[in-house]
This record gives C-alpha cells, sequence and structure tokens, in this order.
C-alpha cells in the first residue's frame, strides 16, 4: 500500500484548480482519473466558452494558468440585465466598479488544458488513470481508496480524500452521503450568434416568457454565445421552428439592443439541480459539481467551485499552521460552514426565486449580474438580508 497525503478523484477543473492551489503546501497530491487522456484531448471539442468572474481571474491568476489563457480571454466590460416587456433594465460596468474588467470569457477546452497542464508540471501532484473507484474506506485518521486501473486491482491510503468527480459523482454515493435533486426536465441550448458590429464586450440577460437568455462576448468581436435556458414546455412549442423563427425570436427579444444577423445550434446540455446532504464526511470532502450542481443560467458553476477551493486550501493551511490534522472532523467542518456561506448566496439566486427579487437593482444581480457580485458591496449586503429573511 502506498502512503500519500491528498488523493483527488477527478481531474475536471475543480480538482485541477485545487492541487495547483494547495501546490504551496507541499503536500503530496495523487489525482485519479477515470478518462485519462480523454479529458485533454477530447476537451479541444468543448468549444463551449465559459465565463470567469473577477474573483475566479484573481485565483487563477495566483495558481499561475492565467498567463496562458489571457491570450484567449474575451474582457466583459459591461453586463446588461432585462426583461422583456417590462421597462427598465441594469447595467454594471468595469469602470463603474473601477477595474479592469467585470469578468472574462474563455473557452472552456483552453481553461481545461491550461489546468491539466500546470498540474502535470508540480513535482508533487501525479495523475493516475484508473477504471474505476470501487470502494472507500473513511476513517478519523485517513481514508483508503480501492480502484480498478488498466493494471488491475489497487488501493491508496489518503490522510485526505477529496471527491471532485462532478455531477454524477461516484464517489459520494461510496461515501453514503445522499442528494437531493431536481430536474425538470429543463434545457440549455447554446447557440453561436452572429452579429453585424462589435460586441463592445457587453455581455447581456435578457428574461422572457420563452425562457432566459444568457449572452456572454466571445474573442472575435463580431461573435458571442448565447445560452437559452428553456423549460419542456417550451422546447415542445419551439420544436419545429425553423433557422428564420428562431432567429426572429432572438432579434424581437433583444428589440435592437443587438443586431443578430445568424443564430447557429451547436449543442444542448441537460439541466438539474443536485446538493449533497453534506460536503463533509471523515477524512473526505465533495468539491465542485460533488457537492452541488446549479443552472447555468447565472454563468456560476465553476466560478463557484473555485471559491470551494480558495476556501479549502485556506482551511488547509490555517489547520497546517495550528499543528493540527488535515483530516480532523472539525477542521473539515470549519471548511464546510464556510463555504456554505457563499453557496448559499448564490443558490438562492440562481433557484429560479425569482418573486424575491423584485428591486430592480437586486432583480439585477439576477444570472449575469453575479459576474460582478463580490464587487458590489451594498447590494451584497442587501441580499445577503434579503436571504436571511431580514430585509426591511
Ligand atoms: C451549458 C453550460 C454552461 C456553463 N457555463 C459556465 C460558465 O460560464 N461559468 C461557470 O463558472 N460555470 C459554467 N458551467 C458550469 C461548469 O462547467 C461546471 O461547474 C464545472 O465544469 C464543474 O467542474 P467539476 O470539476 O466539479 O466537474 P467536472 O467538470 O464534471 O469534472 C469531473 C471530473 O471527474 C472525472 N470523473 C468522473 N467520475 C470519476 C471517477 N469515478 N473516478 C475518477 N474520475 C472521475 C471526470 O472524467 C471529470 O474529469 C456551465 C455548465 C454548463 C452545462
Amino acid at each position: 500500500m502506498t502512503e500519500n497525503k491528498i488523493i483527488i478523484a477527478g481531474a475536471g477543473l475543480v480538482g485541477t484548480s485545487l492541487a495547483l492551489s494547495l501546490k504551496r503546501t507541499e503536500l503530496t497530491i495523487q489525482i485519479l482519473e477515470n478518462h485519462l487522456p480523454e479529458i485533454i484531448t477530447q476537451s479541444h471539442h468543448n468549444t463551449r466558452p465559459i465565463s470567469l468572474s473577477y474573483g475566479s481571474v484573481r485565483t487563477l491568476k495566483a495558481i499561475g494558468v492565467w498567463d496562458e489563457l489571457e491570450k484567449f480571454a474575451c474582457p466583459i466590460l459591461s453586463v446588461h440585465v432585462s426583461e422583456k416587456g417590462k421597462f427598465g433594465f441594469t447595467t454594471f460596468s468595469a469602470t463603474e466598479q473601477k477595474v479592469p474588467a467585470l469578468g472574462y470569457v474563455v473557452p472552456f477546452s483552453q481553461l481545461q488544458s491550461a489546468l491539466y497542464h500546470q498540474t502535470a508540471a508540480q513535482k508533487n501532484i501525479t495523475f493516475t488513470a484508473i477504471e474505476s473507484i470501487e470502494k472507500i474506506k473513511c476513517q478519523a485518521n485517513g481514508a483508503i481508496i480501492y480502484f480498478h486501473s488498466a493494471s488491475g486491482k489497487a488501493e491508496i491510503k489518503a490522510d485526505l480524500f477529496i471527491a471532485a468527480d462532478g455531477t454524477h459523482s461516484t464517489c459520494r454515493n461510496l461515501l453514503g452521503i445522499a442528494h437531493s435533486e431536481k430536474n425538470e426536465g429543463d434545457i440549455a441550448q447554446i447557440y453561436q450568434l452572429q452579429l453585424s458590429e462589435n460586441h463592445n464586450h457587453t455581455a447581456y440577460e435578457r428574461f422572457t416568457k420563452l425562457g432566459v437568455l444568457a449572452v456572454l462576448p466571445l474573442f472575435e468581436k463580431n461573435k458571442m454565445q448565447l445560452v437559452w435556458t428553456i423549460t419542456p414546455t417550451v422546447a415542445k412549442k419551439i420544436a419545429d421552428w425553423s433557422d428564420d423563427t428562431v432567429l426572429k425570436f432572438l432579434q424581437d427579444s433583444f428589440e435592437g439592443r443587438l443586431d443578430i444577423m445568424a443564430a447557429q445550434k451547436s449543442a444542448q446540455f441537460p439541466l438539474k439541480i443536485t446538493l449533497a446532504e453534506k460536503q463533509v464526511t471523515e477524512s473526505a470532502v465533495l468539491l465542485g459539481n460533488s457537492a452541488h450542481t446549479i443552472y447555468p443560467v447565472a454563468a456560476q458553476g465553476f466560478n463557484l467551485g473555485l471559491r470551494d477551493v480558495t476556501i479549502l486550501t485556506d482551511t488547509i493551511i490555517e489547520a497546517l499552521k495550528n499543528k493540527k490534522n488535515i483530516n480532523d472532523l472539525s477542521v473539515l467542518k470549519k471548511y464546510e460552514e464556510r463555504a456554505k456561506k457563499n453557496q448559499e448566496a448564490i443558490f438562492f439566486i440562481t433557484n429560479k426565486l425569482t418573486p424575491l427579487f423584485d428591486l430592480p437593482l437586486i432583480g439585477g444581480l439576477r444570472g449575469l449580474g453575479l459576474l460582478s457580485i463580490d464587487l458590489i458591496n451594498p447590494l451584497k449586503n442587501k441580499l445577503a438580508k434579503r436571504t436571511m429573511g431580514v430585509a426591511k
């Protein structure tokens, strides 16, 4: 049996970010991944862009991957949030907030690849290609992970085990952690939009009767990506729409704010919300989508996972300084308590609790407005009060 300090299951965006974030601790880290090497080659076919908040970019700079990504990044200089048929809109701008950009849009493939290559270059981090994880035995003083790989069965001991294996997490089940799931059959349809003019680095979020339209500016200045979140009823209604009908709907929806010349559907994703009943157990932590999966309407899933990564890293470093074991349940519970505070504010907004957001400015914090949530303290406080049910 090999001794290891931290074992991470999953070399996705969150697993690799945690490994890199922990590099300054010099702990030994081993990542088990069941899609190696495909996650790197396949990610190049995943052309969907991902939007990173201002806070996420700061973290990516700190862990050494931003230099590689910056050349593909499109800055978001303003966010425009509005509702069709309702008067008024809300905008946030980088100038107002006195920051270079509210956030950035990067290709998913480049982000995954930059994180993977930077992780692989670290001396204290190794990757192991596995086929499956069969059993996880967690105790107060460590975890044993039993897995299958091409060379047969193996087991490995970790002081701390991190399950970063995504929404359908096998590890969450093996750890015996229940989760709640809300699956109403909603879908995210992805379209590439061609504009007749420059997008001016503006992102849009438009609430319509046929779903939420979230539009991100892309590196090419006359191209944008639309994530259109729809219910099954809307999906049925638009199923036989021609390309021209879709285009006309989008043009009408934006009422001249965006001069869309063409819209081409590139992908679609089934959506569900999942939330683990708890995020820590003896010597183990659920991280990223395995702990919580939210709708992409707010472009926040990875941003939230990355915030958890920072909180976990800080908690581990604090434990090491105080000569505490990193698997001490009180340490892990401290992490969970800290992470949940941030998660709750984001869940509250993304889980479609729209009636609570009547105030125009608070309403603007829905969705893409969240890109700037970490920059707007008075509003954040108002939102927190409302979340706690103490808003006047
Ligand atoms: C349409 C869409 C648009 C989005 N846009 C945004 C956006 O703009 N901004 C944003 O912040 N977020 C966005 N997200 C969310 C974001 O993509 C996810 O939150 C993020 O990818 C989750 O990362 P993860 O590492 O937790 O999980 P995953 O990316 O799912 O990675 C899990 C990894 O674990 C591996 N794995 C699985 N099972 C095992 C096992 N048993 N053993 C070992 N390895 C295993 C997988 O192969 C994978 O590599 C979007 C999501 C969707 C669907």
